[in-house]
């Protein structure tokens, strides 16, 4: 059977909940109300037939009745009989065709011939030597009025009830569930046309409550933003994964062209395509780093690294390249200090901060390699007096393919610190930048201690 609809399920629900209640509640106040209209006619049955009993008198035998005596008075009907039970006044209720025997102080209850409930009280008085009942009956109203209380609330009351708690139940879920539906349409035109832009539209009313399904229309939003930028960032990056190997590509091609035809090229054709072929070769070698690492797959070949040898192999290598553009290489590198990592991975980290500091040094300048210890971290840093890079650029320096304007004259495609900061998240440490404009720039990358 097809299940009812949330909306419809808690209408039911509510209403059957109200109703249950009311009943429930409704039944204790005719319960209370009852027992108290018993016990009222009750006391004034037995008062009514205390006080009648004084009005008794005889005289000479016979017995007389006080004139001020009422036998009938607010629903109390009294009767006065003598000891053999013969009638000498008084009211008896004509829907009573049978009385009960007499019994003397006992509130005896029974029905008349309508079947109403009656309470009927007997006492037996002695005047001047002889026997005398006096004998008082009540209807038993309460059960009377209950009976139509209930009747009538269950005629008009009741109906009405579960009218305007369906209704009310029903528009609060619908209104409540009006965002779960717009989500819902929201979701459908989506996944119809693929269109992440889209986003449910929010009741302002709602903003900053403490209702729940605008809360989850929210983070579904929320969701569908963040979709849709790493949508974009996903063309965005193989955009420039096509572009960046088309280039080296297109040369390679073209060089090759010349190669065959011209012999005497050959030889400087070949050294343009081999340079070329390394170039997409790093390039790749840097995706696979990133693309691994975003899914989890990096396998580390962690080991005991001597970072400060490590550091001074580097600074040595790059002597030469740096003094092509008259940079001179310092250090500052303390004496044992060991981490655990992958040591190729880590040269990879040092290698492209050195690599950068002197692409972006000043030419005549310097780039210093420093490495100590400090609260259980290595802290490695690699500080340039070089181009600098401008406050603005500093978060975005780490994503994808990201390059400053004044950094696209030199070789690189953008991919070196988004590797250097993925490696270093791997080894469990971070990398921080702090830089100025036209004043150089220091790299600090902290790696825990082995
Ligand atoms: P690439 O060097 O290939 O451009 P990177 O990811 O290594 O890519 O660096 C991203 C950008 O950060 C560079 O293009 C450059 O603008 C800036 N940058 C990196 N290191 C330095 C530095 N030492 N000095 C100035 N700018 C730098």
């Amino acid at each position: 059977m097809k299940k009812l609809s949330i909306t419809t399920r808690i209408t039911i629900w509510y209403t059957a909940f109200m109703l249950i209640i009311t009943v429930g509640v409704l039944g204790i106040l005719v319960y209370a109300g009852n027992l108290r209209a018993s016990e009222t006619a009750k006391t004034l049955l037995t008062d009514s037939v205390t006080d009648a009993s004084t009005e008794v008198k005889s005289f000479g035998g016979d017995f007389v009745v006080d004139d001020k005596l009422n036998f009938y008075e607010d629903g109390v009907y009294i009767s006065i009989y003598d000891g053999r039970g013969q009638l000498i006044e008084g009211k008896i209720p004509g829907e009573i065709a049978e009385p009960p025997v007499f019994d003397d102080k006992e509130i005896t209850k029974m029905k008349d011939d309508n079947g109403d409930a009656w309470y009927i009280y007997d006492r037996l008085f002695e005047v001047d030597n002889q026997f005398v009942w006096v004998r008082g009956m009540v209807k038993d109203l309460a059960e009377q009025s209950a009976f139509s209380a209930i009747q009538r609330l269950a005629i008009f009351a009741f109906p009405a009830l579960i009218v305007v708690a369906a209704l009310g139940g029903y528009a609060i879920t619908r209104r409540g569930f009006k965002p779960v539906r717009e989500m819902i349409s929201t979701v459908e035109d989506i996944r119809d046309d693929g269109d992440l832009s889209r986003r449910i539209a929010l009741d302002k009313e709602l903003v900053d409550t403490e209702d729940e399904v605008y809360k989850l229309a929210e983070t579904f939003n929320g969701m569908f933003d963040r979709l849709e930028k790493s949508f974009e960032q996903e063309k965005q990056f193989t955009s420039d994964v096509s572009h960046e190997l088309r280039t080296p590509l297109t040369v390679i091609i073209s060089q090759s062209e010349y190669a065959k035809g011209d012999e005497t090229y050959r030889e400087q054709a070949l050294e343009v395509i081999e340079r070329e072929a390394k170039r997409m070769s790093g390039l790749v070698s840097r995706l696979l780093t990133l693309s691994r690492s975003d899914s989890g797959r990096l396998t580390l070949e962690k080991e005991k690294v001597d970072f400060a040898e490590l550091c001074t192999m580097i600074a040595e290598q790059q002597v030469s390249v740096a003094k092509e553009s008259n940079i001179i290489i310092e250090t500052d590198i303390d004496e044992d200090v060991f981490v655990a990592g992958d040591e190729a991975m880590i040269i990879r980290i040092v290698l492209n901060l050195m690599d950068n500091a002197i692409k972006y040094g000043r030419d005549g300048g310097k780039v210093k390699l420093s490495l100590s210890k400090d609260s259980g971290f290595a802290v490695c840093s690699v500080e340039d007096n070089g181009i600098g890079i401008a406050e603005e650029d500093l978060d975005k320096i780490w994503g994808r393919f990201y390059r400053v304007d004044g950094a696209r004259s030199k070789e690189g495609e953008g991919l070196g610190l988004s590797m250097v900061e993925a490696l270093v998240r791997e080894h469990d440490g971070k990398v921080r930048v702090r830089s100025c404009l036209g004043e150089g720039s220091c790299f600090t990358v902290y790696l825990p201690l082995a």
